[in-house]
């Protein structure tokens, strides 16, 4: 079984309209209504850059004329914004000059539409916009996917584990990571051929998924290593759950080569109060540290020890 963590996008896309005209909501309110979009229209930048935080559209159409806020002013603040940059905007506009034109391209607008507009047109480059924002959504998420297993891969893991420790380390919250390695897995390879190397690989990738929460982040780290970002959790916490998930490889039957058992060693790191000052790279050293110890004490058991940060002054009220 293949376990993916991608999350599937909306099937319903929506599009975030910004024009002071309330003519033009209620036209492309009822034009757009027979491409199954969802609309929102607001008739400033200040609203739709609020709504903008916490609802992200497939698609924007933004007029430029608008009282207060301007529309490239609006278009610079959302190409400004990792969090919004990489949603398609459609300039919708009365302006119709070339330098406006080149103005507008120039900040990132997919597309340009005159007003007044064709209704055909309009919704044949609305489908496209909404189509190209679906391939790239898409291909972002497969660059953060594993192939094999269906679990995130490095480059994911190196950018969530940045994000969660600067979380733990403002809250001074608990944070632990573990590094799983599959045990003499090379003779699998070697005895069963391949396939049922990759067949292994699956299966670890699924009890990982299965085994942990949420909120907890399992990787695949390269060849037939794996990790695990467990937020909020303490280190003693975290041995707990992956001594669980090591038992449970260790009951798992592998249609392959039912009568040869997959082990797994696993090196734990864990903090109380995560302080910023330890790099990703300081967390997996001590994780490798660990995860060495555990094969060297025989393999199929978990190793752990806790890395704490500065400690932090109390504070008052
Ligand atoms: P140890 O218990 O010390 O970890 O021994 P090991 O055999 O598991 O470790 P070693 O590092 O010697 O071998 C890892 C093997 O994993 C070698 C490599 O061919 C294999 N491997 C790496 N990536 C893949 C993959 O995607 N599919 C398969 N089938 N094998 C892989
Ligand atoms: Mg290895
Ligand atoms: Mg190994």
């Amino acid at each position: 079984m293949t376990t993916s963590v991608a999350q599937p996008e909306s099937d319903v896309p929506s599009i975030l309209v910004i024009d002071d005209s309330v003519d033009v909501h209620r036209l492309l309110t009822a034009r757009l209504k027979s491409e199954g979009v969802q609309i929102t229209c607001v008739k400033t930048g200040e609203e739709g850059l609020r709504l903008l935080r916490d609802n992200r559209p497939t698609l924007i159409l933004l007029d430029l004329v608008i009282p207060g806020m301007d529309g490239f002013e609006i278009l610079r603040r959302i190409k400004d914004d990792p969090k919004t940059m990489d949603i398609p905007v459609i300039v919708l506009s009365g302006l119709s000059s070339p330098q406006d034109k080149v103005t507008a391209f120039d900040l990132g607008a997919v597309d340009y539409i005159c007003k007044p507009f064709d209704l055909t047109e309009l919704r044949v480059r609305v489908r496209a916009a909404i189509r190209l924002s679906r391939l790239l959504t898409m291909l972002a998420q497969r660059a953060q996917i594993d192939g094999l297993t269906g679990l995130y891969n490095r480059a994911h893991f190196d950018a969530r584990w940045r994000e969660v420790v600067a979380t733990a380390s403002r809250k001074a919250r608990p944070i632990s990571l573990a590094v799983f390695d599959a045990d003499h897995f090379k003779s699998i390879n070697d005895t069963y051929g391949h396939p049922a190397g990759d067949a292994v690989l699956v299966g670890i990738g699924a009890a990982l998924q299965k085994a942990c929460r949420a909120s907890d982040i399992p990787c695949r780290f390269g060849g037939e290593e794996f990790c695990l970002i467990m937020p909020d959790t303490t280190p003693e916490d975290a041995l707990l759950v992956c001594d669980r998930i090591r038992l449970s490889m260790g009951e798992m039957v592998w249609s392959r080569h039912p009568e040869r058992k997959v082990t797994v060693s696993i090196g734990i790191v864990g903090s109380h109060a995560a302080g910023a000052e330890a790099s990703a790279a300081q967390w997996l050293e001590a994780a490798d540290k660990n995860l060495y110890r555990a094969k060297q004490g025989g393999r199929n058991r978990c190793e752990m020890s806790v890395l704490e940060g500065t400690p932090r002054l109390a504070k008052a009220g």
